[in-house]
């Protein structure tokens, strides 16, 4: 079994090149649900159903969120309604919010929701909501607090981030799913998600650091940052506004006492040794995920580097 870290876009390209990989029955994908939130009535997870899209080989190849070929329709309609439709929904995509938002009221949780999804979408691999409790990522800037949404979607994530805080995360949990998926596993990868805003909240989740502590298995995570910068989003000005070196060896400091090994890229090749003396091993390829085989080239080299750190700790 291999246990996995990820947030939306970037976690869910790993994820899928892991799938490639792995008998469905040996991945179990733990996702940021800190993005929730709620929007035309309907509870809204960008970080599942881009995972959950990506594994089921639907995803919008462009966007990287949302359902390939989807119309927006309905979108039109609220927009003639007079809403302020500002966050996008494809028509495809509001049926997956319209079953959570009703399975949620009939009282199930958020991870017995997502595994009716996936069933219904075709995923096999476990996909496990971090927890169960809704969290919410609030985004302090210059300019005041803002919900994640409204920051990343609506102002597109240009005011400069002061600091970041979950709300709620304190009544959270780590799901059992999440924790036997921890227990179990024989690595356990951290995406390249966004550190702060994808990776963080996962790890913020009360008893989650004890759950990786715990676990014997080797733990490598893939650098986000590449050659100084993000491929997309955010993550390289929040790494800077929030004072964080904006490089694969920041990620490293972020990441040292937790992780075993880290994964850069080529462009990077001359941070390795800095990184190495931080206290982790350092395997160094290309990272940047173009296409399916380089999702799936990448997977291997991160499996492979797994089990070359578990056979040194024996
Ligand atoms: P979000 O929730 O959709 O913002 O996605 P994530 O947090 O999972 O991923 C965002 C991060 O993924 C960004 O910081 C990107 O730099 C990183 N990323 C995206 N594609 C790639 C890739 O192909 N390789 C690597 N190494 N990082 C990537
Ligand atoms: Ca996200």
């Amino acid at each position: 079994m291999i246990a996995t870290l990820a947030g939306g876009v970037g976690g869910a390209k790993l994820a899928h090149g892991l799938a490639g990989c792995l008998a469905p029955e040996d991945l179990s994908v733990v996702v940021n649900t800190a993005d929730d939130f709620e929007i035309y009535g309907l509870r809204v997870c960008p970080d599942l159903d881009t995972v959950m899209y990506t594994l089921a080989g639907i995803a919008n190849p462009a966007t990287g969120w949302g359902v390939a070929g989807d119309s927006f329709f309905a979108l039109e309609m609220l927009r003639a309604y007079g809403e302020d439709t500002w966050f996008q929904i494809g028509d495809k995509d509001f049926a997956t919010d319209i079953l959570r938002t009703r399975m949620l009221a009939e009282g199930h949780t958020l991870t017995e929701a997502t595994r009716a999804l996936c069933v219904g979408v075709g995923v096999a691999p476990a996909l496990l909501p971090m927890c169960d409790q809704p969290v919410a990522t609030m985004i302090q800037t210059v300019d005041g607090e803002l919900d994640f949404q409204e920051y990343f979607v609506r102002q597109h994530h240009e005011p400069t981030v002061t600091d970041v805080r979950y709300r709620d995360i304190e009544a959270a949990r780590p799901t059992k799913p999440v924790l036997a998926a921890l227990a179990a596993a024989e690595a356990i990868v951290f995406c390249p998600s966004n550190p702060i805003v994808s990776i963080r909240p996962i790890l913020a989740v009360p008893g989650m650091l004890d759950a990786l502590r715990a676990s014997a298995a080797p733990k490598v995570a893939v650098s986000p940052i590449v050659a100084g910068s993000a491929l997309r989003g955010p993550a390289d000005r929040m790494l800077e506004s929030l004072g964080h070196e904006v490089s694969a060896h920041g990620i490293a400091e972020l990441y040292a006492g937790l992780v075993q090994g880290l994964v850069i890229d080529e462009a990077d090749a001359a941070l390795a040794a800095p990184i190495r003396s931080l206290g982790m091993e350092v395997l160094v390829t290309p990272t940047v995920m173009r296409n399916d085989a380089d999702r799936q080239t990448l997977a291997g080299a991160v499996l492979g580097f797994a089990a070359s750190l578990r056979e040194n700790a024996r």
